[in-house]
C-alpha cells in the first residue's frame, strides 16, 4: 500500500522553526548535540519500556547510535536502534510542539513512580534544529513495542510533513536522514562531525558510531560514584579534557543536590602556566547537562582568579537549549558559581589541614591567584583569608604559618596580628621596625611578595584581630633602655632642634620607644599609607611628578650613642650635627626603602668622611 498523508505542522511549529533556525542556537552544529540526545534518550527509553516487562522487537540488538556522512550526497544520517516511534507518536512527537514526549514521558513516570531513567533533553525543541541545516529531513522509524510497522515522515521544514508506511522491514528505533543545504555541506565531512560529536556528546552513555567507528571512548567519569574510581582512571580523565600530560596536583569530585543538582570533576593542573611566560590561562571547566555539553569552558562559572581550574559541573537544572549569550549572567549561573567557589575553597582548606605537604605544593604555584581572589572579590574574603600562608618571626625560615595559627599563638597582651613587608628574611630581621617586636617577643609575619600590601589592605581583619602594618604598630618597649639614654626632657628638646634642622624633608620629629639597634626610623606620615606601598604606588605611576613626595615623620632612639652624641655635638658645632642629622634621616630612609635620590646622600657622606679623616 502507498497510502500518503499529509500533515500541516500546528500553527506554533513555524514560528517556532523560525525561532530555532534563527535566534535560538548560535552554533549552527549544536543540532548534531541534539539528535544525538534524542538517539541517547531514545536508548534510555528502550531500557526502560524493557525493564518494565514489555516484549520489544529485537530483543537481541543494544541500544546504540551510529552516524554516517555522505560528502557525495551531501547527507548526514543519525541511526539509534532504541524505542523508536510508533505512527502516532509521529505525529504528536514531530508534529506539535508543547507536547514533548520526553516531557509526556517523564510525566508518565512520574505517576508510575518509577525511578529516574536520566533523560536528556526534557526542555529542548532540539529536533527542529535540524532545519538548520537540513532542507529536508527524513525519518523512518519503528516503533520497539513488538508488532508494530515501521513508518516514514518527510519534512522541508516549512508548512508540513508527509507520512507513508515503511517500505521493507524497518529494524528496530529510528533513522532520520538529513539532506544538507548548500551552505551546509560541511556537515557531510566525517572530519567535521567527528569534531562536533567530541565536542558535545563525548561523554554521552551509549555508543556512538561514525561511519562505522566508535567515538565516544570516554566516561563520564564525574556521574559515577566516588568509590567506584581508581586514582588512574580519574588522572587519565584529567589528561583527556584537561589536555594535559601530566598528572593533575588536585582533584575535588562531589555532588550536591540542594540548592542546585551539580554533579562536578574539578582539577588543578601540576603547574601554573601563567608563571610560565604562557599568557592569562583560560578556564577550562565545560558546562554539562545530563553529560551532554552546554559550554565548554563555561564563562563566569567561577571567578575570574580561579582560572587555573579544569574539569566538568554537570547540572541537571540547567535548561539545554540555552545559548551562549543568553548563559552569560543569568541567575542560576550566578548560583552555581557562588556553590561552586565556596566549595572548592572549603575543600582547598580541608587539604591544608589533611595534607599540609600537598597544599604547600599548590600554594606555591597557585598563591597569587588566591591574592587576586582577595583584592578583587569581596564575598569570598573569609574563606580565601583563611588560605594565605606567611613565614614568620616564630618560625624557622622556609616555614609558613596560617592567619588561624598565628592567631592561636597570639598571647593575652597582643591585640593585633603584626606584618612586615620585606625583600627576604635577613632583610626583615634586620628591620629596624622590627626591633619592638623581637624584643617583646610579639610575632610577626614576614611578607616578601609586593602584592601583599594589597592583601592585608584588602582582608582589613581576619578572626576579628585587625591586621597591621608592623611600621605603624603603636607598641613601646617594656623596658626601654635607661644606661646612657637621654632624659624624656632632653630627647624632645632634641626632637624640636632636629625638625629645625631638617626643615620640609620631615613632617615631624619625636622620641621613639620602640627602637633598640637603629639610631632612627621614618614612618609615613600617612595614617593609611606603608613605606612599601608608597614605593609600589610610584612605581606604578608612569610621571614622576604625578605623586607628591612623601611626608616622613622621624622618630629618634634616646639610647642609640649616636643620637646621644649628636645632642652633645649640636650644642658645639650645629652646622656639622645638622650634616649628621641628614645623614641620619638618609640611613632610616635606606632601611624603609624609601630613598628617592642616593646621590644626594653620597655627597653628604663624602663631606662627612673628610671631616673624620682631617
Ligand atoms: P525533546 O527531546 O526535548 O523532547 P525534541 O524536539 O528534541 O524535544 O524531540 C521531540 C520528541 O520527538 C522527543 O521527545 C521524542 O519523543 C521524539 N523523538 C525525537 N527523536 C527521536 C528518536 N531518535 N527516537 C525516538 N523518539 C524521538
Ligand atoms: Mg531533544
Amino acid at each position: 500500500m502507498s497510502s500518503t498523508e499529509k500533515h500541516t505542522f500546528q500553527a506554533e511549529i513555524q514560528q517556532l522553526l523560525n525561532i530555532v533556525i534563527h535566534s535560538l542556537y548560535t552554533d549552527k552544529e549544536i543540532f548534531v548535540r541534539e539528535l544525538i540526545s534524542n538517539a541517547a534518550d531514545a536508548c534510555e527509553k528502550l531500557r526502560f519500556t524493557q525493564v518494565s516487562g514489555t516484549e520489544i522487537q529485537q530483543p537481541e540488538v543494544a541500544p546504540g547510535i551510529s552516524l554516517t556522512s555522505d560528502e557525495a550526497a551531501g547527507t548526514l544520517t543519525f541511526t539509534d536502534t532504541g524505542v523508536g516511534m510508533t505512527h502516532d507518536e509521529l505525529v504528536k512527537n514531530l508534529g506539535t510542539i508543547a507536547h514533548s514526549g520526553t516531557k509526556a514521558f517523564l510525566q508518565k513516570l512520574a505517576e508510575d513512580k518509577k525511578p529516574d531513567v536520566g533523560l536528556i533533553g526534557q526542555f529542548g525543541v532540539g529536533f527542529y534544529s535540524a532545519f538548520m541545516a537540513a532542507k529536508r529531513v527524513t525519518v523512518e522509524s519503528r516503533s520497539a513495542v513488538a508488532g508494530e510497522p515501521g513508518w516514514k515522515w518527510v519534512s522541508e521544514g516549512t508548512g508540513g510533513y508527509e507520512i507513508t508506511p515503511a517500505e521493507g522491514e524497518l529494524p528496530r528505533g529510528t533513522k532520520i536522514t538529513l539532506e544538507l543545504k548548500d551552505e551546509a555541506k560541511e556537515f557531510a565531512q566525517a572530519h567535521t562531525i567527528e569534531r562536533i560529536i567530541k565536542r558535545y556528546s563525548s561523554f554521552v552513555p551509549y555508543p556512538i558510531e561514525l561511519n562505522g567507528e566508535k567515538v565516544n571512548t570516554v566516561q563520564a567519569l564525574w556521574t559515577r560514584s566516588k568509590g567506584s574510581i581508581k586514582d588512574e582512571e580519574y588522572d587519565e580523565f584529567y589528561q583527556f579534557i584537561g589536555h594535559d600530560h601530566e598528572k593533575p596536583l588536585l582533584r575535588l569530585h562531589f555532588t550536591a543536590d540542594a540548592p542546585l543538582a551539580i554533579q562536578s570533576l574539578l582539577f588543578v593542573p601540576s603547574h601554573n602556566v601563567e608563571t610560565m611566560g604562557m599568557g592569562r590561562m583560560d578556564s577550562e571547566v565545560n558546562l554539562y547537562c545530563k553529560k551532554v555539553l552546554i559550554q565548554a569552558k563555561a564563562k563566569n562559572l567561577f571567578p575570574e582568579w580561579l582560572r587555573f581550574l579544569k574539569g566538568v559541573v554537570d547540572s541537571e537544572d540547567l535548561p539545554l537549549n540555552i545559548s551562549r549569550e543568553t548563559m552569560q549572567d543569568t541567575a542560576l549561573l550566578q548560583k552555581l558559581n557562588k556553590v561552586l567557589t565556596t566549595k572548592f575553597l572549603k575543600f582547598l582548606d580541608e587539604t591544608a589541614e589533611k595534607d599540609p605537604e600537598l597544599y604547600e605544593k599548590f600554594y606555591t604555584e597557585y598563591q597569587r591567584f588566591l591574592k587576586e581572589g582577595i583584592v578583587t572579590d569581596f564575598t569570598h574574603k573569609e574563606a580565601l583569608g583563611k588560605l594565605v600562608r606567611y613565614e614568620s618571626s616564630h618560625l624557622e625560615k622556609g616555614k609558613t604559618t596560617s592567619l588561624a595559627d598565628y592567631v592561636k599563638r597570639m598571647g593575652s597582651e597582643q591585640k593585633e596580628i603584626y606584618t612586615l613587608m620585606a625583600p627576604n628574611r635577613e632583610a626583615a630581621e634586620a628591620s629596624p621596625y622590627y626591633e619592638v617586636f623581637r624584643e617583646r617577643k610579639f610575632e610577626v609575619l614576614f611578607l616578601y611578595d609586593a602584592w601583599d600590601e594589597f592583601v592585608m589592605e584588602h582582608l582589613r581583619e581576619f578572626e576579628g584581630k585587625s591586621l597591621k602594618a608592623a611600621e605603624k604598630a603603636d607598641l613601646n618597649l617594656n623596658e626601654p633602655k635607661k644606661d646612657g639614654a637621654l632624659d624624656e626632657a632632653t630627647g624632645k628638646s632634641l626632637a624640636e632642634w632636629l625638625k629645625t634642622a631638617l626643615g620640609d624633608k620631615v613632617a615631624d620629629v619625636r622620641v621613639s620607644q620602640r627602637l633598640v639597634d637603629s639610631p632612627a626610623v621614618v614612618v609615613d606620615a600617612d595614617k593609611f599609607m606603608t613605606n612599601s606601598m608608597r614605593r609600589m604606588l610610584k612605581a606604578m605611576k608612569k610621571d614622576e611628578e604625578a605623586m607628591a613626595p612623601a611626608k616622613l615623620d622621624l622618630e629618634i632612639n634616646p639610647a642609640h650613642p649616636i643620637i646621644v652624641r649628636l645632642e652633645a655635638a649640636r650644642q658645639k658645632d650645629a652646622p656639622f650635627a645638622t650634616e649628621i642629622a641628614e645623614t641620619i634621616l638618609d640611613q632610616a630612609r635606606v632601611a624603609a626603602g624609601v630613598m628617592e635620590d642616593p646621590r644626594a646622600m653620597l655627597k653628604r657622606m663624602n663631606s662627612l668622611l673628610e671631616r673624620v679623616l682631617a
